[in-house]
């Protein structure tokens, strides 16, 4: 996969695609990140990307033709097609569906905003979907982008290490894709013995069906505390449902009424 990043500071997001499990898909040949500055496609000795907006008010907006040209240059950097991607606090929210839907696309176009954001104009001719990282406003597109980058790198075949696997994730669906998206169980590490607490004992059994049940039964009951409205309680398996029943009342919430 190809991605392209369209900024005033291409850096800060390449920069963090040279670490960890996406600095590794890159060395493995499943990724490159190419960073884009609107600046070197500006004209005029000032190079000027924004300018006041119309109709008045406070700050700037970024110019329609030097992201234009930019996306243009991007665009023919490369045969495949690109899905052009807009960070902005009024899209789409990003979730692990849309991650694993990008990381199907052989190229993203990943366009950064600044200022107040961007000539609507230009989001209107170039750009195919917007994408949000969050209900808040950030000062850049820079880190909601290098949020999309990490997220979809991760599920490329290959980025992600057997031990790694994204499979049993917070979010993402079970092989039959039935039941809810649950958030992750909990995880322990040596040493065995801690002052911090106690390993719970099923995950010492080797019985792997029992681990198997204890995961499964964990991750509906913290979700179920932590992100009650991923679980509509009516529509669970019957074996899920007694699972759940079974935490809720061992953590003493026996009317199992939700947080
Ligand atoms: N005036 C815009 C608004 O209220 O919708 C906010 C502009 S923001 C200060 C500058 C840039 O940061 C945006 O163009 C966008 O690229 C990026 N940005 C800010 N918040 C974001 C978020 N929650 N998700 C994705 N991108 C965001």
């Amino acid at each position: 996969m190809r991605i392209d990043v369209v900024s005033l500071f291409p850096e800060f997001v390449t920069q963090v695609a040279g670490h960890g499990v996406v600095g590794r898909a890159g060395e493995r040949g499943l990724l490159s990140v190419h960073g884009w500055n609107p600046r070197d496609f500006a004209e005029g000795s000032y190079r000027r990307v924004d300018d006041r907006p119309f109709g008045g008010g406070p700050g700037m907006v970024m110019m329609v033709e030097p992201l234009r040209a930019v996306l243009a240059a991007a665009r023919a950097a490369a045969p495949e097609p690109a899905r052009v991607v807009y960070l902005s606090p009024q899209g789409r929210p990003f979730d692990q569906a849309r991650a694993r839907a990008l990381a199907l696309e052989p190229r993203l176009v990943l366009l950064c905003g600044r200022y107040e954001g961007v000539d609507e104009r230009l989001l209107a001719a170039e750009v195919d979907e917007e994408l949000s990282i969050g209900d808040y406003v950030l000062s850049g597109g820079e880190l909601a982008a290098a949020v999309v980058v990490d997220a979809v790198a991760r599920l490329l075949p290959g980025a992600l290490n057997d031990v790694e696997s994204a499979a049993q994730d917070s979010f993402e669906p079970s092989a039959d894709g039935a039941g809810p998206l649950l958030l992750d169980c909990p995880h322990y590490t040596r040493p065995l013995e801690h002052a911090y607490g106690e390993v719970p004992p099923v995950l010492l059994s080797g019985n792997h069906a029992a681990i198997a049940r204890w995961r499964r039964q964990q991750a509906l009951g913290r979700t179920w505390q932590r992100r009650p409205e991923l679980i509509d309680r009516g529509a669970l398996s019957k074996a899920d449902a007694r699972l759940l029943d079974e935490f809720l009342a061992a953590d003493g919430d026996a009317l199992g009424d939700g947080p």
